[in-house]
């Protein structure tokens, strides 16, 4: 046993005070802030406790409000040509976000997994963004005059409502498998159930934006492939969106897991083509390797294929942000291209979603609980969103 002086001991005490004040209440700065892929990205030169971070929506006008508490600002113009957005020090330990939009728009910030010291957080997109003025405070005579207009607003948008064409539109959701064709079943667990559950939390979230929506099942029946997509031209639906599930064989489960949305289209790439045959698997049967690329061919060369590629870009990167906003390690497997037969003869842009492997035993879990669900299904609606509003553009422009 080693004795310690006591002058040594205090020192040691000392030493772990001043660094735990340091690290747990040292002052962060806000020392870089920029826009990237639509999102306001803010670079702190500390780590970002999430508890530090106040986020809160104000009214008239909508703004999204952030407070960043402990923080300080490098430099007082740090946001000075960002539009919509101002960033102030708020009081002397708080540094105020702002970010003015011309509607409420559903904001989800979120802290990269990777990066400790990072916060994005997403900009309102097309027709809500505000255009670059600043705003002030309304007078009491103005306040009314705006209350006189938004009366005028209202009737307005009830007689013309839908307000925005695209609104007007069916959305066709696919929950894959059913009935005899439980598609892949891991730990007593079937595809056929997690996606019916995951489609009708889809469907509400579309609903919630104003699509009509319609689904091709919503108990546990079977439907031939082909039928699948003969709904989605009967009912001339603007997007097609097929929900499945994935999985691999015992030996591989541990290590293989993440969200992959597909677009119709033929690849060398050997791991699609092998998640393409095992979701074909139902259809293929009794049909000949000639007729099959007959149909194949002529499907696969369409411009839809341009426009479904876009939808598969939006839908993904949105259900990406959601899932990493609450989950860590959730596995990026990006938008992938390969022949699925359900996505065949869908004269309209089409996606099949593999919302995760129910192989991948953590992944199951999570796929399984309501709110992890959830936001998969917020993902996908805010993706469907951003497509058809950017399209609605390309087609104004
Ligand atoms: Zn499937």
């Amino acid at each position: 046993m080693v004795k310690i002086h006591r002058v040594k001991l205090f020192k040691i005490f000392l030493l772990f005070i001043i660094s735990s004040t340091l690290l747990f209440s040292g002052v962060n700065t806000l020392k870089k802030v920029e826009i990237e892929k639509g999102e306001l990205r803010l670079e702190f030169n500390n780590f970002l406790p999430k508890k530090q971070i106040k986020h809160f929506a104000l009214k008239n006008p909508p703004r999204e409000v952030f407070d960043f508490k402990n923080t300080r600002l490098s430099n007082k113009n740090i946001a000075k040509n960002i539009k919509n957005v101002k960033i102030a020090q708020y009081k002397s330990n708080i540094v105020r976000v702002v970010v003015s939009s011309h509607e409420p728009y559903s904001c989800t910030p979120y802290k990269p997994i990777l990066s400790l010291k990072t916060y994005h957080i997403p900009l309102p997109k097309g027709r809500n963004a505000l255009p670059a003025k600043r705003y002030k405070k309304p007078t009491v005579k103005v306040k009314e005059k705006t209350k006189k207009i938004k009366k005028i607003q209202k009737v307005k948008k009830m007689i013309t409502s839908p307000l925005r064409s695209h609104k007007s539109e069916l959305i066709v959701i696919d929950a894959g498998h059913g009935g005899h064709d439980t598609g892949a079943m891991v730990g007593g667990k079937k595809e056929k159930d997690l996606v019916l559950m995951i489609a009708k939390r889809l469907e509400k979230q579309l609903k919630k934006r104003g699509h009509p929506v319609y689904m091709t099942r919503t108990r546990d029946r079977f439907l031939k492939l082909p039928q699948r997509t003969r709904i989605a031209d009967k009912k001339n639906a603007v997007v097609f969106i097929s929900i499945h599930a994935n999985s691999v064989p015992k030996r591989k489960r541990n290590k293989i897991q993440g969200v992959e949305t597909f677009f119709l289209q033929n690849t060398r790439d050997a791991r699609s083509q092998r998640i393409a045959a095992r979701e074909n698997k139902s259809v293929l049967k009794g049909t000949n390797k000639l007729s099959r690329s007959v149909i194949l061919d002529s499907v696969l060369s369409g411009p839809k294929i341009v426009q479904s590629n876009k939808l598969a870009i939006d839908v993904h990167r949105r259900m990406m942000t959601n899932l990493r906003s609450r989950y860590r390690g959730v596995k990026d497997g990006g938008v992938r291209h390969a022949p699925f037969w359900v996505l065949v003869g869908a004269s309209r842009p089409s996606i099949l979603v593999e919302v995760g492997y129910i192989s991948h035993p953590k992944e199951r879990k999570r796929l399984f609980m309501p709110r992890y669900q959830e936001l998969i299904a917020k993902g996908i609606a805010e993706g469907v969103d951003n497509y058809l509003d950017n399209r609605k553009k390309e087609i104004d422009f």
